[in-house]
């Protein structure tokens, strides 16, 4: 693997209800099976409940986001209890502490944790519209803007579980280099690394980055801030079919010619069955990772794309 990084150094925040901790508004909890048997093996999670933080009792009656002449608040549905300052309070206070944070995993639909589309309602109790924000995710994602944010629900779907998951380690991997000092030379070494990866995602934003660090005039900082900033833009757009089917193509291109010709029309065979559906991503790439064993090239070894996380998540099987 490119960047391995060891459970305890990987530290994810999530809506404590996520993890089994009983902290609902009825005492319940709302386990992800993703979040707790699959994803924990790997992380450390940092669990939050705000509701319970601000000093709201469990059980407790609900809440609800109301919006009253163009001001969304949190209280209860008849209006009184209003939360809304000390959820924001508390949201700020908890971003402040936890830029250590890789990623996080909010609980959908929440007053208090929903990523977006909570519900709103009207003083009168008529659901208005789903385009809310939980008031804490709100200050959490407003003062961390590159933190991998993603809701458990939508983690239910391969190709977005992927996604979050393949952020969180590229994330790291940045925070680690900024951790270690970063120089120009280490900016463009990251940068190579995450070529394919880039690619699977945004082709244009792959030639756009590497013109930013082509630029002269630009401190290193500034550079550095912005790259960042690009590359997690890249990497939030989805990663289709078509795209790692191109992507795979172009790695095919780098080593083809010390392939023999039976290898190149294997791999030729694979990744066009990738490319109609036929397999999983996963089955190019296991060809891709034996042809380099046996005809190693160390700039495409240092691919992230071919090792992005841990293989035991078995994330490239299903799609
Ligand atoms: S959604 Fe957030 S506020 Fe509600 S129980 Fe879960 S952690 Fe607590």
């Amino acid at each position: 693997m490119i960047h391995t990084v060891a459970k305890e150094d990987l530290h994810i925040g999530v809506s404590a209800c996520l993890i089994g901790e009983k902290v609902r508004f009825d005492a319940s909890n709302k386990p992800s099976n993703f979040c707790i048997k699959e994803f924990s093996q790997h992380v450390t999670y940092k669990a939050y409940c705000p509701e319970v933080a601000i000093g709201l009792p469990i059980p407790r009656p609900t809440i609800r986001q109301i919006k009253k002449d163009d001001v969304i608040s949190v209280s209860r549905p008849d209006g009184t209890g209003d939360v809304t300052e000390a959820l924001q309070a508390y949201g700020k206070k908890v971003a402040g502490m936890t830029s250590y944070l890789s990623g996080y995993i909010f609980c959908a639909k929440s007053p208090s944790c929903g990523m977006e589309r909570v519900k709103v309602y009207s003083p009168e109790g008529n659901a208005l519209v789903s385009d809310g924000v939980g008031a804490f995710s709100r200050e959490i994602m407003a003062a961390n803007p590159l933190l991998p944010c993603e809701e458990n629900g939508r983690l239910n779907d391969p190709l977005i579980r992927e996604n979050f998951v393949a952020r969180v380690y590229a994330y790291k991997h940045w925070q680690n280099l900024e951790a270690s000092g970063l120089t120009k030379h280490k900016l463009t070494t990251f940068h190579s690394q995450y070529k394919y990866t880039v690619m699977s995602h945004d082709l244009v934003a792959y030639k756009s980055l590497g013109q930013l660090l082509a630029r002269a005039d630009m401190p290193l900082e500034e550079m550095a801030k912005e790259y960042i900033s690009q590359l997690m833009a890249a990497l939030s757009i989805k990663a289709t079919r078509k795209k790692h089917a191109n992507t795979l193509a172009h790695i095919q291109g780098y080593f083809s010619k010390h392939l023999q010709s039976n290898e190149r029309q294997e791999l030729c065979a694979q990744i066009d069955a990738y490319r109609n559906g036929l397999v999983p991503l996963v089955a190019p790439l296991t060809l891709i990772n034996h042809y380099l064993l046996q005809h190693p090239k160390d700039y495409l070894a240092k691919q992230a794309y071919l090792s992005p996380y841990p293989d035991e998540l078995r994330l490239r099987y299903a799609y």
